[in-house]
């Protein structure tokens, strides 16, 4: 069977280049004899591989010196807990912005751990913009800022980011994690799942700058401590051994197009595309504000949920494949993470274009 055109907003497509290293390793990695599946974590074989994850990515997102780069598990849900048991206690306070579900989720957390306070909110409007944000309305003495600078089931995304002062911005970039070139040191905390953008599900990655490290709440749990992770190198436990690899063949990838900048224009582009042909079309529309509209996911309709449902199905028949948008927002989502050819979403036009042809 073929490979589809996979529009999941994760797990997602990984590029075709690392699937098959993984394949060409899989009984056999390098010289060690063995799967790195089977490998122990504290190894050689296994520490050349973490080490090399971990330096590729510094040297992708250019990473300075004072951060740290943890590899974590229990997805991003875990860090909604995790960030304020770890950074909430400096003052008992934090901010929110609230656009979207994973935004709500982080902001419902950390106000079981101290004051969270919401700062604004696009929710009266199915989050499909990101509200303008009024600097005077920060609180002066939040721990931290935290914003989801992508939001993966409404497809908004901020394309400037809050001028927080000396109050640390903390980013869930879960689905736009490497997408687009971002300044590490604007941000105090950036973290991610990585199954939308980096490798397979299993696998969290956190990059904390170092003075953030160390003044967790009493009730920390050892494991949720970042210091914990920080001063045994991700080795306190067993790391997500697999998952650390895949995301190293992932990153080998991205440097070898050309890095962040490279695939930032194919993002551009390929998202040009698509909301292009929806700003023409007369079948279907973006859901979202055009200045906010995410590069990574985008949400359409017809305004008519029987023809979602065949188009859907149509779409599936073909080859293009989880097209079907999240319950909340109904319709079609394409999630055109850093893996999906330009060709896939030129592709899925040309199929939207002849489906509106024969619904006129
Ligand atoms: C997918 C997603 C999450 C949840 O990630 P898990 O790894 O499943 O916990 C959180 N935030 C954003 C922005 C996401 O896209």
């Amino acid at each position: 069977m073929n490979r589809v055109y996979n529009f999941s907003a994760g797990p997602s497509m990984l590029p075709e280049s690392a699937l098959k290293k993984a394949a060409d390793e899989m009984l056999c990695c390098g010289n060690s004899g063995m799967s790195v599946m089977e490998m122990s974590h504290r190894s050689k074989d296994y520490e050349a591989i973490i080490n090399e994850a971990e330096s590729l990515l510094r040297e992708l997102m250019n990473i300075p010196e004072n951060y740290k780069v943890l590899f974590l598990q229990g997805g991003a849900s875990s860090q909604f807990a995790m960030v304020p048991l770890n950074l909430i206690g400096r003052t008992g306070k934090a901010d929110f912005v609230i656009t979207g579900q994973w935004a709500k989720k982080a902001y419902q957390e950390a106000s079981r751990y101290g004051e969270a306070v919401k700062i604004a909110s696009s929710e009266d409007a199915v989050f499909n913009y990101i509200p303008k944000l009024d600097k005077s309305t920060f609180s002066k003495d939040a721990s931290y800022f935290h914003i989801t600078t992508n939001n993966t089931i409404y497809g908004t995304r901020y394309t400037t980011l809050p001028d927080t002062g000396d109050v640390p911005l903390v980013a869930d970039m879960s689905s736009n994690i490497l997408s687009e070139v971002y300044d590490v040191s604007k941000f105090g905390l950036i973290y991610a799942g990585a199954q939308k953008n980096m490798g397979p599900a299993g696998l969290t990655v956190a990059i904390i700058r170092e003075d953030l490290i160390g003044n967790p709440l009493d009730i920390t749990p050892t494991m949720f401590n970042y210091e914990t992770h920080a001063k045994n190198g991700s080795m306190f436990n067993t790391p997500p051994t697999y998952s650390i690899y895949i995301m190293k063949l992932v990153l080998e990838w991205l440097k070898g197009i050309g890095g962040i900048p490279a695939i930032q224009k194919v993002n551009e582009e390929k998202a040009k595309i698509l909301y292009d042909f929806l700003d023409s079309s007369s079948l279907f529309k973006g859901t979202v504000v055009k200045e906010d509209r995410s590069i990574m996911n985008v949400p359409f309709v017809t305004g008519d949920d029987e023809l979602n449902a065949e188009f859907i199905k149509t779409a599936s028949s073909k080859g293009f494949v989880n097209l079907k948008g999240h319950r909340s927002v109904g319709g079609m989502r394409a999630s055109i993470y850093n893996a999906m050819p330009t060709e896939g979403v030129i592709a899925l036009v040309e199929l939207m274009k002849d489906f509106e042809a024969s619904h006129k």
